[in-house]
């Protein structure tokens, strides 16, 4: 048989977890590592556990993430280009 408040507690947890976030700041001081997710302290600037794996995977991903962003620049100078050059030229 369901003890009918056991379902009620329940229930009240599950809302309760839900509705975290403003009201509940002690829970909300630590972050989550960026590739396996598992918490870590807040504190921490890198955003990734000890974890040699984790590390490595997320330099690799901000090497990357550079790279694509000076890739992204100089397209954006490549075809803004044109549009400077008729600005000023004419
Ligand atoms: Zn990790």
């Amino acid at each position: 048989m369901v003890d009918a408040n056991a379902v009620k507690e329940k229930a009240a947890k599950k809302q309760s977890r839900r509705s975290r976030g403003a009201s509940t700041a002690s829970i909300s001081a630590h972050k989550h590592c960026r590739i396996c997710g598992i918490n870590i302290n807040a504190k921490v600037e890198v955003r990734v556990c000890s974890d040699q794996e984790c590390i490595d995977r997320n330099t690799k991903d901000e090497t990357n993430q550079k790279r694509m962003r000076r890739w992204m620049f100089i397209f954006l100078a490549l075809f803004s280009l044109p549009v400077l050059i008729r600005l000023f030229g004419s």
